[in-house]
């Protein structure tokens, strides 16, 4: 097991590798469900025009069909009415060859997102957002985990570094991602700081951090400073720099020379985030065939 707190030039996570070996393993058990009469479906809807969910579920989808997942991405137009959403989500529901839902958000203002995902039933509710799923996991019970969080957990698992008896500084507190990973992280046993816009002194907290979290959505807003050397560092923001490029939450060039390890963005918890969401939908294909 390695140790936080050993000194070295940070390691990269690799999450495009690993969601790529992640996937591999996928398939296989795709191909076993359909040995037993069960090809796992998923259902990713989205409404409007929104460039950047465009490309996201283009590439849910795709990674599905990849792993032999029947995926379809159902597309309305802005001015669908929330009824409308609300009516094709039940009949989704309904439908025996679909194990996964997804929608992808933000949904067009008028709409009323929370509605929407409460109507999604929680056993196909992939994203994990399903207040049954967020209230299991905060519980401890069995449930759908949000797909962002448990990329991180993956992450940091995978490079083997110690989270038990750790301090773990969440940064953001959103329900799809600061909060989830917070409570995986507690689970794991941790002692977990969560920090938001409010938190005063954020570097002196940040400092103490052996695994550090970011999920903010403020591009670089963590620097080498900020960073206890050593550290584990889990960049999940993804940030539009002026010039185009993508950056994430982390300085990723300056706090590569302190932490121990550091995800990259792009190609450190996105990937992770479309691999766990195909393992929740196989996982809820599997769990219908072992109810029928
Ligand atoms: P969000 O709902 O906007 O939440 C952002 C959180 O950051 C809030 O809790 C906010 O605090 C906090 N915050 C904002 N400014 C801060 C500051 N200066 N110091 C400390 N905390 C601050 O965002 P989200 O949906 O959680 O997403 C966060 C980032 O992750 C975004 O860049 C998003 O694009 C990215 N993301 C990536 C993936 C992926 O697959 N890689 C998936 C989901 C999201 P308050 O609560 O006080 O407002």
């Amino acid at each position: 097991m390695l140790d936080c707190a050993a000194p070295m030039a940070a390691q990269i996570l690799d999450g495009k590798s690993l969601a790529a070996t992640t996937r591999a393993a996928l398939k296989q058990k795709v191909d076993a469900l359909v040995q037993r009469g069960v090809r796992p479906g998923l259902s990713v809807l989205i409404a409007g025009d929104d460039p950047a969910s465009k490309v996201y579920v283009r590439n849910k989808t795709l990674a599905a069909k990849e792993i032999g997942v029947r995926s379809e991405l159902i597309e309305l137009p802005g001015s669908v009415s929330e009824q409308q959403l609300l009516d094709q989500v039940a009949k989704l529901n309904a439908n025996r060859e679909v194990h996964g839902i997804l929608v992808q958000l933000p949904l067009p203002k008028h709409i009323d997102s929370a509605r929407v995902l409460e109507t999604i039933a929680p056993a196909k509710d992939v994203d994990g957002f399903h207040e049954a799923n967020l209230g299991a996991l905060m519980a401890g019970r069995p449930g759908v985990v949000p797909c962002t969080p448990l990329g991180c957990m993956r992450l940091i698992e995978h490079a083997g570094v110690q989270i038990a008896g750790r301090h773990a500084v969440v940064l953001g507190r959103s329900n799809i991602v600061g909060k989830p990973v917070a409570m995986l992280l507690l689970q794991k046993d941790a002692t977990v700081t969560i920090c938001h816009s409010k938190t005063p002194e954020l570097a002196a907290v940040t400092r103490e951090a052996d695994i550090l979290v970011a999920a903010v959505g403020r591009a670089k807003l963590v620097g080498a400073a900020m960073v206890k050397p050593g550290a584990c560092v889990i960049d999940v923001g993804i940030n539009r720099l002026p010039d185009g490029k993508l950056a994430g939450d982390v300085d990723y060039d300056a706090v590569k020379q302190v932490a121990g390890w550091i995800t990259p963005v792009p190609g450190g918890v996105g990937p992770m985030t479309i691999a766990m969401l195909l393992e929740n939908c196989l996982s809820a294909a599997a769990r219908e065939k072992s109810a029928s």
